[in-house]
């Protein structure tokens, strides 16, 4: 067996262990003589799991009791459509547009109803995080909705938006469980698994129960209904059962590392080897201004597109993979998620200085 530096920006690269630990399980999990796979979803052994997954994401959030935890499909897109559909009651919203995930949530939400674009990033392709500290903000706006981890551009809201009192919802997908967060301060977050937490197909729901209601916009499907899921404890139809069984793994390996906090630290001393290196390199550059920039997620460029390519060719080929940048910001990036061993990221810049003696 031989495993790369995965450096993927989702489905990413997961701890060891937990594969480790589900291969192990994987024909006959704890006695069951079967594959937590083949088993029902109703059966005692799943709801000790599921159960065990949510109390332990609780005390790794600090999840208040006000607040319900929903293990839902459709990945981080569904929610563009949830979102308005169970929370736009005054048919307004407003959205902070910093990336193309934001975007494609703003647009969805323009189908529901007035989405107002209420702050952008987009005239300098979204390479940084706008003013959020006094930003006009319709009164009736049901939310002010952000993208909090700009997965393509990199960047990462330092402060939160001043919503004026209104509630915050946020996509976390890419910055899931990279650090300590006060849940208190928003009404929904929510994020697909595929990026810090578990394999693709699973979405993590966090909502204040108050926002669960049945005054949905008319013609909101049952499965599309917050209130359907919270209800029956995520076991309305049968959930993504083998996703949430890698979620709850991954939650007790960041318990074990010793919590988000722990995480933090060995996240920002992962970036930071990145970003000292690309802050003196003479060939790299970073493409997000430097107060903005993400933990999880590092873009950068030679500036030279046939450089670009052949770095990532000669990166794969010495076993640093996916390092390739999104088509809409080209050069490439660097995703150093929870499960990404510093040591990943010591070889890469490592690899970088190399790659940049050789091309000076
Ligand atoms: C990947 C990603 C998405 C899309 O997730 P899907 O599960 O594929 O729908 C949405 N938002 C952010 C921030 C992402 O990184």
């Amino acid at each position: 067996m031989s495993r790369v530096y995965n450096f993927s920006a989702g489905p990413a690269v997961l701890p060891e262990e937990v594969l480790q630990e589900a291969a192990e399980e994987m024909l006959d999990y704890r006695g069951s003589g079967m594959s937590v796979m083949e088993m029902s979803h109703r059966s005692k052994v799943y709801d000790n799991i599921i159960k065990e997954a949510e109390a332990d994401l609780r005390d790794l959030m600090g999840i208040p009791d006000n607040y319900k935890v929903l293990f839902l499909q459709g990945g981080a897109s569904q929610q563009f459509a949830m979102i308005p559909m169970n929370l736009m009651k005054n048919k307004k919203a407003a959205y902070i547009i910093t990336g193309q995930w934001a975007k494609k949530a703003w647009k969805e939400g323009q189908i529901y109803g007035e989405a107002v674009a209420v702050a952008s990033s987009e005239d300098k392709t979204f390479s940084y995080i706008p003013d959020c500290s006094d930003l006009d903000i319709p009164e009736d706006a049901d939310y002010v909705y952000i993208c909090e981890n700009n997965t393509i551009y990199g960047t990462k809201y330092k402060t939160l938006p001043n919503t004026k009192g209104h509630t915050l919802v946020a996509d976390i997908s890419s910055c899931f469980l990279s650090e300590p967060v006060d849940v208190t301060k928003y009404g929904v977050l929510y994020g697909g698994v595929q990026k810090n937490i578990g394999p693709a197909g699973v979405v993590i729901v966090i909502i204040r129960e108050d926002l669960i209601t049945e005054d949905t916009l008319p013609g909101t499907p049952t499965m599309l209904q917050y209130k359907t899921h919270a209800d029956a404890e995520s076991l309305y139809n049968t959930p993504p059962a083998y996703g949430i069984y890698i979620c709850g793994k991954v939650f007790k390996w960041l318990k074990k590392m010793g919590g988000l906090a722990v995480m933090q630290e060995r996240n920002e001393e992962k970036a930071n080897i990145l970003y000292d290196f690309l802050d003196e390199s003479k060939l790299f550059q970073g493409t997000v201004v430097q107060k903005d920039r993400s933990l999880m997620n590092v873009p950068f460029i030679t500036g030279d597109k046939e450089l670009d390519a052949q770095f990532v060719a000669e990166a794969k080929a010495a076993g640093l993979e996916n390092l390739k940048g999104h088509r809409s910001v080209g050069g490439m990036r660097a995703s150093i998620y929870n499960a990404m061993p510093k040591e990943g990221v010591e070889k890469l810049v490592a690899f970088m200085r190399e790659f940049e003696k050789n091309h000076a």
